[in-house]
C-alpha cells in the first residue's frame, strides 16, 4: 500500500524542494496529490522513454507497470480502506494518472490501469459488502484486472440503444449474454468486465435509460460464447483496443450488480470519475511534449542561435503552456467536486449537485484534451523532422492525444451537453 495510504503526509513537503524538471505548476495542490505526484513520478522512473517506444512499437503490453503500481497499493487509490485501498478520491487518482502520462509512459501507460482505477467506482458504490469483498480485494492486488464493455458497433455514442441482451438463463441460474462490443481496451489481458447490456428490451420501457443493467462479469476468453478481436490502431498501441463477441454467453445472478434495469444510472457513477481521469491523463500527455519540446528548443542551435530564441518557437509553445495550466484549474475543479459530492466523505458538500458534477467532469476533459492537442501538435512542429521521429518520442505522444478528444464521449457530445442542458438551447439531435 502506498504510504498515502496511511495518511502519513508530512506537512508541505515540497514547499522547499520544488520538482523543477516538470511544467506543471504546483502551488495550490494539497499535501496529498503532491505526494501522489512525487511518489508515481519515483515510481515510473525506471519505465523510460525507451521502454514505451519499444511497447508502442511491438505492441506489448505494459505488464510490468501494471505490476509495480499493485505491488505498491495504487491500484485501489480511490477504493476504500476497509478493501485494502487507500480510500481517497478521484482528485488523487486523476493526479496518479497524470503523473503516469506525464513520466512518459503517455496515455498507454495510464490506460493499461485507468479502468481498474474509474470502473470499480460503481462496484464499490452499488454492489453488496459481499460482492465489493470478493471481486474488488483482486483488482486492488493485482491479481485481476478489469475492461470496461460499453461501446458497440452499431450504436456508437447512442449508449441508450445498445442492444446487448442479457436475458434471464431458461435454467433459472443467472444470464446469457448475447451481443457485440467494441474498442474495448485490455480486454485481452482482462479477467473481469463492467458490462451494460440491456435485460428489458427498448420497447418496453418508459424511458430509453430504463431496463439496462450493470454487471461485473468474469471476462474468460477460454469459456464457450466469448471472443476478443484487436483492433490495429494509430496509438497508445502497447495497450490492445477489441471487438468483443458474445454469443449465449453465462453469467451467474451474483454478477449483477444494483438493482436490474438501474444499470445506466449506476454505470453513470463511473463516467463522470474517469473523464476527470482522462483530464488528467490529456494534461499529462501536453506536459511531457512540451517538456521534450522545450528541451530541443534549447538546443539545437540553427542560424547560429537556439530555436527557441525565436519567438515563431517560442510563443506558440508559451500559448500551448497556458491552455494546459488553465485546464489543469477545469480538471482539479472538477474532481474536487466529484469527490465532495461523496455523501461518505468527511468534506461532503451537499450543495453540490450531480448536475454541476457532470457539467465540471465533461468541461475539464473538453478542455484538456484540446490543450493536450495543441501541446502535442506544436511540439512535434517545433521540433522540425525531429519532431516526426520516433525517437524524439512526440510523436507518439501526438497519435495518442486524439483519444482523449474521441473516447468516452466525444468533444461534439460534450458540446450538444453543454449547449442544452447549461445553455437551455433546444436540442440539437
Ligand atoms: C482507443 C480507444 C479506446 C476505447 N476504449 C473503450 C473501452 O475500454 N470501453 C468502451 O466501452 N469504449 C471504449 N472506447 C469507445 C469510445 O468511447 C467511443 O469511440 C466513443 O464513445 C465514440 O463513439 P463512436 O466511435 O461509436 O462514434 P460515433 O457515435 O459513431 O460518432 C462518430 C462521430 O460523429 C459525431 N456525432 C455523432 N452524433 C452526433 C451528434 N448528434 N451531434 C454532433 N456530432 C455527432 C461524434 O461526435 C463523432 O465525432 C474507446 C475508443 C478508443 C478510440
Amino acid at each position: 500500500m502506498p504510504a498515502i495510504a496511511s495518511r502519513q503526509v508530512p506537512s508541505r513537503p515540497f514547499s522547499l524542494t520544488p520538482t523543477r524538471h516538470h511544467l506543471m505548476e504546483t502551488s495550490g495542490f494539497t499535501d496529498e496529490q503532491l505526494t501522489v505526484r512525487e511518489a508515481i513520478f519515483k515510481l515510473c522512473a525506471p519505465f523510460t522513454d525507451d521502454y514505451w517506444l519499444e511497447h508502442d512499437q511491438t505492441e506489448t503490453y505494459p505488464h510490468e507497470l501494471h505490476a509495480a503500481l499493485a505491488k505498491d497499493g495504487w491500484l485501489g487509490i480511490a477504493l476504500p480502506e476497509e478493501l485494502g485501498g487507500s480510500g481517497l478520491g478521484i482528485s488523487e487518482a486523476t493526479m496518479m494518472l497524470q503523473t503516469i502520462a506525464e513520466s512518459g509512459a503517455g496515455l498507454a501507460g495510464a490506460q493499461s490501469i485507468h479502468a481498474n482505477v474509474y470502473a470499480t467506482q460503481p462496484v464499490a458504490k452499488f454492489a453488496t459488502k459481499d460482492q465489493r469483498g470478493r471481486f474488488l480485494r483482486k483488482i486492488i492486488s493485482g491479481e485481476w484486472r478489469t475492461c470496461f464493455g460499453v461501446t458497440e458497433p452499431n450504436t456508437g455514442l447512442e449508449t441508450l440503444k445498445l442492444t446487448t441482451a442479457a436475458l434471464k438463463d431458461p435454467s433459472g441460474d443467472g444470464y446469457r449474454v448475447s451481443g457485440q462490443k467494441i474498442w474495448i481496451s485490455s480486454a485481452q489481458v482482462a479477467t473481469k468486465m463492467v458490462l451494460l447490456a440491456r435485460t428489458t428490451p427498448l420497447e418496453e420501457v418508459k424511458k430509453p435509460s430504463e431496463g439496462l443493467s450493470m454487471f461485473y462479469i468474469d471476462f474468460d476468453l477460454s469459456q464457450p460464447g466469448l471472443e476478443a478481436k484487436k483492433i490495429r490502431k494509430m496509438g497508445g498501441r502497447a495497450v490492445d483496443a477489441n471487438q468483443v463477441f458474445f454469443d449465449n454467453y453465462h453469467i451467474p445472478q451474483d454478477s449483477l450488480i444494483g438493482q436490474e434495469g438501474q444499470g445506466f444510472k449506476i454505470i453513470l457513477h463511473g463516467m463522470n470519475a474517469e473523464r476527470s481521469l482522462l483530464a488528467g491523463e490529456a494534461l499529462g500527455l501536453g506536459y511531457a511534449a512540451l517538456g521534450k519540446a522545450t528541451a530541443y528548443a534549447k538546443e539545437r542551435v540553427v542560424f547560429g542561435r537556439p530555436i527557441g530564441q525565436n519567438q515563431a518557437i517560442q510563443h506558440p509553445l508559451a500559448s500551448a503552456y497556458m491552455h494546459l495550466e488553465a485546464a489543469k484549474l477545469a480538471t482539479y475543479h472538477a474532481a474536487r467536486l466529484y469527490d465532495r459530492s461523496n455523501p461518505n466523505r468527511p468534506d461532503y458538500d451537499a450543495t453540490i449537485t450531480q448536475h454541476a458534477v457532470g457539467v465540471a467532469c465533461n468541461s475539464a476533459k473538453y478542455l484538456a484534451a484540446e490543450a493536450a492537442f495543441t501541446a502535442c501538435e506544436r511540439s512535434v512542429m517545433s521540433m522540425g523532422g525531429m519532431g516526426y521521429a520516433a525517437e524524439y518520442h512526440v510523436e507518439r505522444y501526438l497519435r495518442e492525444c486524439f483519444v482523449p478528444r474521441i473516447a468516452p464521449v466525444s468533444r461534439e457530445m460534450i458540446m450538444n451537453f453543454v449547449g442544452e442542458k447549461v445553455l437551455g438551447l433546444p436540442r440539437s439531435y
